[in-house]
């Protein structure tokens, strides 16, 4: 009953991908019928999220994505980036997100308890993927909605009257694939993917957000270079789920 226990999106930033991805014009991630949030299931409350780098091979077998994740600093090697360099692009792709919302990222050492992992792919394709795992309480399972994170309290305008509740996210995965060219930077090249940018869109996923649509926001599925990080769409979508940041 593995398969059951878990519910994975399948997630990435590629436009060559498009066809399948033009279909999610939602801002939020919706996972076995419910969109997904760190901490509590409600909207707008704020979470505090740890993350780490992979520092020695992680399995996830039950993960659709990033199953096979190898240490981040194989990127360092494969790009020759000083390794200090992409964890400091890395970081500055997290405290992006919790500048405009209420969600707080904390650096971890331990990947094997850490919130959100980044590293790289074992199995490269594409050009970066999140895995999203929910709280691994099936549905079916007898015990009171709320504690599932199924009612949802606050559901925004936009969205009301559709049949989801929201639940809580138990960790994500994200990993970049080595073998493509990354750049720290934007040279106006849309072929080769910057790393702040890949991996702020990617942990956008890893919060709990869709892509809108193609262009015109982070969280658009297409590559380009119009924004450094989140626009007035992102962090709206991001504050419905988290609310805005206090006192940080
Ligand atoms: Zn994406």
């Amino acid at each position: 009953m593995m398969l059951g226990r878990f519910a994975a999106a399948a997630i990435f930033l590629a436009a060559t991908m498009s066809d399948l991805c033009a279909a999610a014009d939602q801002r939020f991630l919706v996972l076995d019928g419910s969109w997904v949030k760190w901490g509590a299931p409600k909207w707008g409350a704020g979470a505090s999220v740890t993350f780490a780098f992979a520092a020695s091979p992680v399995k996830s077998p039950s993960a659709r994505n990033c199953s096979a994740l190898l240490p981040f600093d194989e990127l360092a090697k494969r790009t020759g980036f000083p390794g200090q360099r992409l964890h400091d692009e890395a970081e500055a792709a997290f405290a992006a997100w919790a500048r405009v919302s209420g969600v707080t990222f904390v650096e971890t050492h331990a990947a094997d308890r850490a919130d959100i992992v980044i590293g790289v792919e074992g199995n490269p394709m594409g050009r970066a993927f999140t895995n999203v795992e929910l709280e691994s309480s099936p549905i079916g399972e007898a015990a009171p909605a709320t504690e599932r994170g199924l009612t949802a309290i606050l559901e925004p305008r936009s969205l009301q009257g559709q049949p989801y509740g929201i639940r809580s996210i138990r960790k994500a995965l994200i990993c970049l694939n080595a073998l493509q060219k990354w750049k720290i930077g934007f040279d106006g090249n849309l072929n080769v993917y910057d790393v702040r940018y890949t991996l702020m869109h990617e942990i956008g996923h890893a919060i709990g957000l869709d892509h809108p649509g193609a262009t015109g926001a982070l969280m658009g599925f297409r590559y380009d270079e119009k924004q450094s990080g989140p626009v007035k769409s992102d962090s709206d979508a991001a504050q419905r789920l988290y609310g805005v940041q206090t006192a940080k």
